[in-house]
């Protein structure tokens, strides 16, 4: 092979030439078949080569592709706020548009210290987040990220902001049990609230459903009705981090609202665009925006690609796609089918100790036995031994030897059938036998 020169994310490893892609299938080179089983990095949401979006990508391109934000809006921008303001509950009805979800999260961090100082209080400007939480790679982002192996080079340069405890009943970080351990998890912010000082504070961020870090870790009913009130007790807002979990992927149009929890702001990316371009955002609610209208009016952060149009309308047609084809509700149907199929899988091996998730974001942890739940490395070999029997799965864990487990998530796209789920099933079944 002819030397390359692109930087990979493992330099010496050799990555197959990927050719095309259609629906839940991806073909190389070689013309070897893979099954998306993780749509890339929880990404490519409808499948790959959908006519509708590539008429999209052209007929926007036939008319312009970039215009600067600060000097033009677009009907595609414009259309795409209007849309997810619609789409998301609440008063969740103004979008900054970005490229990806390290922007979008970093974004509301700025956007929440913004609030703040527009009502000229100026020391709310630390974020509180959890451990096992990945917010993105960008030095704000990674900050707020409790992702050891991704943070652990670069510490002189990041705040300390992971500072409470993750929902994670599967390893209680108080080794309790729900219900009877009163969601000490939740109650914990409080404390942390309080020891900080509720002054230094401007908000707290989560996924609603633990993504790259945990492997879909779900909280346990009532988590995140007591830190909606915690937050509010406290003057803090709450920044749903929405980027893995968003439009669609676990069954809601948002994560947090399998819990009727109105978040203030909230960060998209990923399944925004499916990934047929580059797009996130930043939602922001009416009461977060009210100061900053009626003060400084300008919003301190933006990108050279911020709102512009090519993006927005690809973003545009993957939402319509979506919303056509009702794949919200059928990603839940199948989430469920496929999360039943795989937790009679874990019965056969060992080595499975939790099977979990909503919708199409699956996680499953690896054990060295099932009673003691002693984590054991085995994500690195499943996944090679899945992409060698032609199917992709994700990488799940915060780095932290001994203290989370490491998983893999299956986040097919949304429009898989149900004989491809149980294709996907068949051949990481074929993978497991090889890891035992
Ligand atoms: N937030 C969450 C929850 C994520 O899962 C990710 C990426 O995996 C990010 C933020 C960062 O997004 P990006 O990689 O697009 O910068």
């Amino acid at each position: 092979m002819e030397r390359s020169y692109l930087i990979k994310p493992i330099l010496d490893a050799v990555y197959p030439t990927i050719d095309y892609g259609k629906g839940v299938y991806l073909y190389d080179k070689n013309q070897k078949d893979y099954i998306d089983g993780s749509s890339g990095a929880v990404t490519a949401s409808i499948g790959h080569g959908v006519p509708e979006i590539i008429k999209a990508i052209n007929d926007q391109a036939n008319k312009v592709s970039f215009v600067y934000r600060s000097q033009f809006t677009s009907e595609p921008a414009e259309r795409l706020a209007k849309k997810l303001s619609e789409l998301t509950p609440g008063d969740l009805h103004w979008s900054f548009f970005v490229n990806s979800g390290s922007e979008a999260t970093e974004t509301a961090m700025k956007i929440a210290i913004q609030y703040w100082q527009e009502q000229g209080i100026f020391t709310k400007n630390k974020i509180i987040s959890r451990f096992i939480s990945y917010h993105g790679i960008t030095l704000g982002a990674l900050s707020m990220s409790g992702h050891v192996g991704r943070r652990e080079r670069f510490i002189p340069l990041l705040e300390e902001f992971p500072s409470v405890s993750a929902p994670y009943c599967y390893r209680c970080p108080f080794k309790l049990t729900y219900p009877s351990c009163d969601l000490l998890c939740a109650s914990e912010l409080e404390k942390t609230i309080q020891r900080m000082g509720k002054q230094t504070i401007a908000a707290f961020i989560a996924e609603p459903i633990i993504g790259a870090a945990g492997g879909a870790i779900v909280p346990p009913e009532g988590y995140y009705q007591e830190i909606k009130e915690i937050c509010e007790r406290n003057d803090i807002l709450f920044i749903a981090d929405e980027v893995m979990t968003g439009i669609g992927r676990t069954g809601k149009m948002l994560a947090i609202e399998h819990w009727n929890v109105q978040p203030d702001i909230v960060a998209l990316g990923k399944g925004m665009s499916a990934g047929y371009t580059p797009m996130a955002a930043t939602i922001v609610s009416d009461r977060v925006m009210e100061p900053i209208l009626q003060g400084s009016k300008v919003i301190m952060s933006g990108h050279t690609y911020s709102a512009n149009p090519q993006s927005a309308a690809v973003s545009l047609a993957v939402l319509d796609y979506i919303e056509k084809l009702q794949l919200i509700d059928r990603g839940h149907m199948m989430g469920n089918y496929l999360l039943h199929k795989l937790a009679t899988l874990a019965n056969e091996f060992s080595f499975i100790g939790d099977v979990r998730g909503k919708g199409l974001l699956i996680g499953i942890e690896f054990v060295y036995d099932k009673e003691k739940k002693i984590p054991i490395k085995l994500a690195t070999v499943v996944i090679q031994k899945a992409m060698e029997h032609g199917l992709l799965v994700y990488p799940s864990s915060a780095g932290e030897e001994g203290i989370t487990g490491d998983a893999i998530l299956i986040s097919p796209p949304l429009v898989i059938t149900k004989e491809e789920v149980d294709e996907l099933v068949t051949r990481l079944k074929r993978a497991l036998v090889e890891v035992e």
